[in-house]
């Protein structure tokens, strides 16, 4: 009996319930599908496309090492899922669920498939601590408030993490043709904007193992604190290998667990921490219970807030009209907006693909409330730079600095970057590492002055209240 496993947001082999359960069954084989064509599915960034390559190169040798082949195919999913299971001949099929629309349709359309031809699908639960439709209110409703739907999950138990299969269930019949990594280019070549990217990560699930070591051991304990501080390396930066499904938030659970149990458990930087992990589980059941989350605002008073730029938000390329506020895009884009801490978070982003959350909180408003423009537009540059870039966290978390999302900071709560800057970089570390120019007369002034665009952001808001 062959087992085909499907692998998706789960590029890794330790805790996959999926591929215990295929290595249970008989022969195993593996599938990644780059599906660019499936109706509603998102294409991936660039930078997102980079982490890609590398997670698949290394999940190749970890699968090698079980005797397991990775097949790579392109085209929609389905389609594929199916034409593979046929060639390999497979009686049974299984993967990790994913909670996104389109992704869910797809899933629908493969089990279908799988029973008209008499094809076992089993599906699991692995990337969430929690599955979005068994989390409700007393009232049967999703929560739409952070603090009730975090206290209510976190006094939870959780599975412990699985182990590997056995090496024994390796495949040995005739493989249908893989494609060739290399030839889906997901790496940049001209120009290779990757530099930074390579010299901040490795994308393996060995390096987000030892990511996670070396921040329970060494900075759990000041997490409460240092996590604002974008000068100090306080927090995990756990989020692409979370994303990409290289470490299960089932493995950072009971890792974090033990340390609570031998040591940081006097300081309250563990369950600051854990209720972070609560707000990436936050974030996606919001995707679940609204598949358009990065499109429509959740309050939909703000469908009405008067944007300068309605068409950039409509289409990628946009149509500048008349003070559509392209310019300024550029600007924030660039790390030119003459606002240093927005400058260095938009250049620390381009260049490692990466940018603190307080940072990203901070460039996010300023692009919103000083500049005017759309969040949707700022979630798409996001999410074509960011290494982490979701299809629930992205979204989910511009909408709360937008104001229009669940549980989001109020509208009239706008940031002073240069406040901020002094609160959380007071020393100037942060920025000067990525705007040096700044004492100097080559820095730029202000794209905007910000006492003004507050005020204007205010009167929007005031005409949707
Ligand atoms: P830590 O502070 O160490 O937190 C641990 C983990 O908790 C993270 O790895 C992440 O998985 C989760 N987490 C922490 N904060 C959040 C949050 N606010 N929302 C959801 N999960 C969270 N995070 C993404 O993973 N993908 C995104 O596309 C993304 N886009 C964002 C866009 C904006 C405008 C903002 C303000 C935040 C966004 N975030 C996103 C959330 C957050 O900034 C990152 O998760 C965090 O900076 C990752 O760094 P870390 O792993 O060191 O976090």
């Amino acid at each position: 009996n062959v087992s085909l496993v499907w692998f998706r947001d789960d590029l890794r082999v330790a805790d996959n319930p999926a591929l215990l359960a295929a290595a249970a069954d008989g022969d195993v084989a593996a599938l990644y599908v780059l599906d660019e064509e499936s109706a509603g599915i998102r294409p991936l960034g660039g930078a997102a496309k980079w982490w890609l390559h590398h997670a698949l190169s290394d999940l190749k040798l970890e699968l090698a090492q079980l005797g397991i082949p990775l097949l790579l195919r392109r085209g929609a999913g389905a389609d594929i899922v199916a034409d593979v299971a046929t060639e390999l001949g497979a009686g049974s099929l299984s993967w990790n669920r994913r909670y996104g629309g389109p992704e869910r349709d797809v899933d629908t359309a493969v089990k279908e498939w799988a029973g008209e031809h008499e094809v076992r699908a089993e599906s699991f639960h692995a990337s969430l601590l929690h599955e979005p439709w068994t989390v409700r209110t007393g009232a049967g409703n999703p929560y739409q408030v952070f603090t009730p739907f975090w206290r209510s999950l976190s006094e939870q138990d959780f599975r412990a993490p699985l182990g590997l299969p056995s090496a024994d269930h390796g495949f040995r019949g005739s493989l249908p043709e893989s494609e060739s990594l290399d030839a889906w280019a997901l790496l940049p070549t001209k120009p290779d904007w990757a530099g930074g990217l390579r010299e901040t990560w490795t994308a393996t699930a060995a390096a987000g193992a030892e990511a996670l070591a070396e921040f329970l051991e060494q900075r759990v304990g000041d997490y409460t604190e240092a996590r604002d501080r974008p000068d100090q390396p306080g927090t995990s930066r756990l989020s692409p290998y979370l994303r990409w499904g290289q470490l299960s938030p089932f493995q950072v659970w009971a890792a974090l667990a033990e340390r609570r149990r031998d040591g940081a458990a006097g300081s309250a930087g563990p369950a600051v921490f854990a209720s972070e992990l609560g707000w990436r589980e936050f974030c996606w059941h919001q995707l679940y219970h609204h598949p358009d989350l990065a499109t429509v605002n959740l309050r939909r008073q703000f469908d009405d807030f008067p944007w300068r730029n309605p068409e950039l938000a409509q289409t990628p390329a946009g149509a500048p009209g008349e003070d559509s506020g392209v310019e300024h895009l550029r600007a924030w884009q660039q790390g030119r907006t003459g606002i240093p801490l927005v400058d260095a978070g938009q250049r620390e982003l381009w260049h490692t693909g990466f940018m603190h959350n307080r940072v990203r909180m901070v460039a996010a408003s300023f692009l919103i409330k000083n500049l005017g423009i759309d969040w949707r537009v700022g979630e798409r540059w996001f999410w074509d730079t960011l290494v982490d870039a979701d299809a629930a966290s992205n979204p989910a978390n511009w909408q709360w600095v937008a104001g229009s999302g669940a549980d989001a900071s109020p509208f009239f709560r706008i940031f002073n970057p240069l406040t901020q800057a002094k609160k959380f970089d007071p020393a100037g570390k942060y920025v000067g590492r990525w705007v040096p120019e700044l004492l100097t007369p080559d820095y730029l002034e202000p794209v905007v002055d910000l006492a003004k665009s507050r005020l204007d952001a205010l009167e929007g808001y005031a005409s949707i209240k």
